[in-house]
């Protein structure tokens, strides 16, 4: 509780209106707002934290499928034409989300710029939107609403007490985005967002009509502002991020894997702009929630990403939009047109593949766009039946296609990416023979892409590699998988961790580990045979000196936990011990202070890991062990330099 009261009152005391070059988001100032309207937000807010907690805590994050939420646009103008002014044009809409889509996976054309010290953690959300398809009442729509305001522009005030609650869809099943011209005090507002536990109706993100647009097709000479990057930083506020500095001169953001920041970042910073904070790390003006321009911000982290994930995992605030039918034509056929599903490309050469989906009923034709992944330009065409052939590829590379139905004279809405690999291209699986786990093998690079195959039913590839002291951390990414792939990672002949994920998903493992050894083995196979003579796959072997978090749609993250020698019993008292649901620590500080708590069982396995700030003096720190299974475990709290570690004993 403390730590969020602490976390409030910097906000009533930051200031995030940015100078001169620097984006002006509105979140911080609405939220204060808010809280003097409506003080039990403040309970909301640290229950959703609690929640954020637990599942960031990893012994609840399993896979999921790629969560879309649906979308409704209220177009708010004064009675202008559409495309003008205002009455921003569709084309800007879609360009719009297709940004945000291709932000928040990861697929944006701008994301090579990531530099390589963040690639580690430079995240795809799978999180992805769709404009809605049917209204709140169940009839079609194409997810863009026009409203006609009947004034030029408005204030925060105005937006919240009457345009909001006037237009809003339900907010349980939408995300509400609002386009206006912002005027009188607010005037030079980019946007504002709406953090999960708000009020009902309000609830959604605000942005300025002319920061609308993708980095293709940004809106008409708006500026640094114009290519859509609003809406990905003001949703990252909805769906619970911080501002990367944390609204605060090197302030918390709740995410362990973005540096600490000074403050915010305006215009493009010169890479690399490092932090006065403790450390001096490298900041990272380059994530979508720092305030630099559209053009010089393309990423998220797999903290944010988890982060974000919280609110719409099951229990979170916002989970009710996973099972949304927004993105669904009304059924029964009418006047509306569904979406392709069932997308896969067959016959797949190093030139050429067929691309198929599945018939939308009623339709009369189909528009098909490709191309390559990451970049911006879709081949176009439109064709009767639910094949075309895609020719003129290049070899070893990876393509997306989308499928949109016409029926008649309406048409629906272009579906999700399927994605493919041409073979080819050079790809020759220069670590053969390596089919079995040896201490032979010769060392694999580390950092960096690897092609490989897995050419027959029974070939399996094996790779050694070695960790050092001070890049001791581990993942293991398995991409552009052919076919169904799965892989294991072994320290000797031990087997620490095992992905294995369906059909041509990607595999990743992670293990946070304070062991330092030469013969660490990466393990790829065909699950049941599976095997491609034709394709590569690539594997990445990536070792750090932090921790590796994960984005959710792994099986968690696993952190090592470092088995004591001896116990100690200075530091913190604790008890009951043995407990069952809760466990409380008193820790005596000298000065205010981070503390760690970690709970890890007896093969290093880490169950609980949380951190507070704690001011000077007693302090009690409560802990839910209710999900702990009966046996041992050891909690180690960590002050600084001062370490305690007792033995825990969980009954049932
Ligand atoms: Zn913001």
């Amino acid at each position: 509780m403390r730590l969020l009261a602490t976390l409030l009152l910097s906000f009533l005391i930051s200031v995030a209106f940015g100078q001169h070059d620097h984006r002006n988001c509105g979140t911080m100032e609405a939220l204060e707002q808010q809280l003097q309207q409506d003080p039990s937000m403040r309970d909301r807010m640290e229950a959703i934290e609690r929640h954020t907690e637990r599942y960031q805590s990893g012994d609840n994050v399993q896979f999921r499928a790629v969560i879309t939420i649906p979308v409704v646009f209220h177009i708010v103008h004064n009675g202008q034409a559409v495309g003008t002014g205002e009455n921003v044009s569709d084309a800007i809409v879609l360009a719009q989300l297709d940004q945000m889509n291709q932000d928040f996976r990861k697929l944006n054309s701008d994301a090579g710029l990531v530099p390589s010290i963040f690639q580690g953690v430079h995240a795809d959300t799978e999180i992805q939107f769709c404009l809605a398809q049917r209204t709140p009442s169940g009839t079609a729509t194409n997810g863009i609403n026009r409203v006609n305001g009947g004034q030029t522009s408005w204030t925060v005030n105005q937006i919240n007490s009457s345009l909001k609650p006037s237009t809003i869809w339900d907010r349980n099943q939408y995300l509400n985005v609002w386009s206006v011209r912002f005027g009188g005090g607010d005037a030079g507002l980019l946007g504002y967002a709406q953090f999960p536990g708000g009020t009902a109706s309000t609830d959604g993100v605000v942005v300025l009509f002319s920061s609308m647009g993708s980095v293709a097709n940004p809106y008409p000479g708006g500026g640094n502002y114009a290519r859509g990057r609003t809406l990905t930083h003001e949703v990252g506020h909805w769906l619970n991020l911080r501002h990367i500095w944390g609204d605060a001169t090197c302030g918390n953001d709740f995410v362990a894997d973005t540096p600490v920041h000074n403050t915010s970042n305006g215009g493009c910073p010169t890479y690399p702009h490092y932090s006065t904070c403790s450390g001096s790390p490298i900041e990272m003006t380059m994530n979508y929630m720092d305030y630099t321009y559209d053009a010089c911000m393309y990423m998220f982290t797999a903290g944010q990403s988890t982060r974000m994930n919280a609110v719409l995992a099951s229990g979170g605030a916002r989970a009710s939009l996973t099972s949304s039918l927004g993105c669904s034509a009304p059924g029964g056929g009418g006047t509306t047109c569904g979406t392709p599903s069932g997308l896969n490309a067959t016959n797949v050469t190093s030139t050429a593949a067929t691309l198929n989906w599945g018939a939308v009923s009623g339709a009369t034709a189909y528009n098909v766009r490709a191309r390559q992944v990451g970049t911006t330009t879709w081949a176009s065409g439109t064709v009767s039946g639910t094949s075309v052939n895609f020719t003129g590829l290049t070899a070893g590379t990876n393509y997306e296609f989308q499928v949109q139905a016409v029926c008649g004279s309406t048409s629906g809405n272009y579906s999700g990416s399927a994605t493919f690999t041409t073979p080819g291209g050079g790809c020759s699986d220069a670590y053969e023979p390596n089919n079995s786990r040896s201490s032979s093998l010769p060392l694999t690079p580390v950092n960096q892409n690897l092609s490989a195959q897995i050419a027959t039913s029974s070939d399996r590839d094996w790779y050694r590699f070695a960790n050092t002291s001070t890049t001791r951390n581990i993942r293991v990414d398995l991409t552009n998988l052919p076919a169904d792939y799965d892989m294991e990672l072994y320290q000797n002949g031990s087997r620490r961790r095992i992905s294995q994920n369906g059909g041509t998903t990607s595999e990743v493992m992670i293990w946070n580990t304070t062991t330092v050894a030469s013969n660490w083995y990466v393990h790829v196979y065909g699950y049941n045979g599976a095997f491609s003579n034709t394709q590569c796959y690539t594997l990445r072997i990536s070792l750090s000196s932090s921790a590796f978090r994960t984005d959710g749609s792994t099986d968690g993250e696993v952190t090592e936990f470092e088995i004591p020698i001896e116990v100690l019993q200075s530091g913190f008292t604790m008890f009951p011990n043995p407990a069952t649901d809760q466990l409380s620590l008193d820790v005596d500080l000298q000065a205010d202070r981070a503390v760690r708590v970690t709970v890890g069982d007896i093969t290093g396995k880490t169950h609980i890991l949380r951190s507070f700030d704690l001011q000077k003096g007693d302090s009690r720190i409560t802990l839910d062990v209710s999900r702990l299974p009966a046996g041992t475990f050891f909690v180690r709290v960590e002050n600084g330099e001062v370490v305690g570690v007792q033995k825990l004993v969980i009954v049932r």
